[in-house]
């Protein structure tokens, strides 16, 4: 069973209204050893929806920390909104700040989130999807300061017909992934596409090629954004992480990786 929930978001999140008390109490009930919250902080993003009050943030999780030191381990964790002319601001975030642990995401390709309906008319689902990968490129060649890059297909969440063939896209998947794995970088096994697409995130394609690259580093998370969704479909996740060839999980600490048996 995995135990460690390292994609969660609480009230400090732009798009969550969920105290962190009450995703802290949630994963206790479920039975974790250790939750992460990855509070959002995308930088530019219209409106600034997604500033992250990153003191107040951490001044409650430190506190909530102590408060739960007996029944669950608390970890500091941020979700980064990537693009890469932000390089040096999000370098200077996360100075100094003591994360334990940075998810780098890509939620706006040049500005343009694909989860408004504009960006596909634009685009087209497959230019849309090949925009999507590529400027994950693009952010990784510029900023480094991160640990797992997140949701690796999200966009496809968001494409109409929410599917699409990873083959029609091998190329550019396969230099993101050799570039991660050159890096030392993890993935995740995100099981929020469950929800809406009924497959993890990244697809079992993408997780068993960065397995076959010598890739090794593959967080979980459930990216709840209220308490009913803490380490919702774990028991998937260990299954496409068993088949794609996994038998550890990471856990990070003070940025540092640690592998836990499946
Ligand atoms: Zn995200
Ligand atoms: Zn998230």
């Amino acid at each position: 069973m995995i135990t460690a929930d390292f994609h969660t978001h609480s009230y400090f999140s732009g798009d969550s209204d969920e105290p962190t008390l009450e995703m802290v109490k949630s994963a206790v009930q479920k039975g974790l050893k250790t939750l992460c919250i990855t509070e959002h902080n995308d930088i530019d993003y219209p409106n600034n929806e997604f500033d992250l009050d990153a003191e107040k943030y951490k001044a409650e999780l430190m506190r909530l920390k102590a408060e739960f030191s007996d029944k669950i381990e608390l970890l500091f964790g941020v979700e980064l909104g990537v693009m890469g002319y932000l390089a040096d601001r999000l370098n200077g975030f996360i100075k100094d700040k003591g994360f334990d642990f940075i998810i780098a995401s890509s939620h706006l390709v040049n500005g343009l989130d694909p989860y408004y309906p504009e960006y596909f008319e634009q685009f087209g689902t497959k230019n849309g999807i090949l925009r999507y990968f590529e400027s994950i490129l693009e952010n990784i060649n510029k900023f480094t300061d991160f640990d797992v890059y997140g949701h690796l297909d999200y966009v496809v969440r968001y494409s109409p017909e929410k599917a699409y063939e990873p083959l029609d896209y091998r190329e550019i998947i396969d230099e993101i992934l050799k570039k991660l794995v050159g890096m030392g970088k993890g993935i995740e096994v995100n099981t929020a596409g469950l929800k809406t697409l009924g497959y993890v995130h990244p697809n079992g394609f993408i997780l068993s090629r960065y397995r076959e690259l010598g890739g090794e580093i593959v967080t979980v998370g459930s990216d709840a954004h209220d308490r009913t969704r803490v380490a919702a479909d774990f028991d998937k996740a260990e299954e496409a992480l068993k088949y794609a060839g996994f038998s550890y999980y990471t856990v990070f600490r003070q940025r540092k990786a640690e592998f836990v048996k499946l």
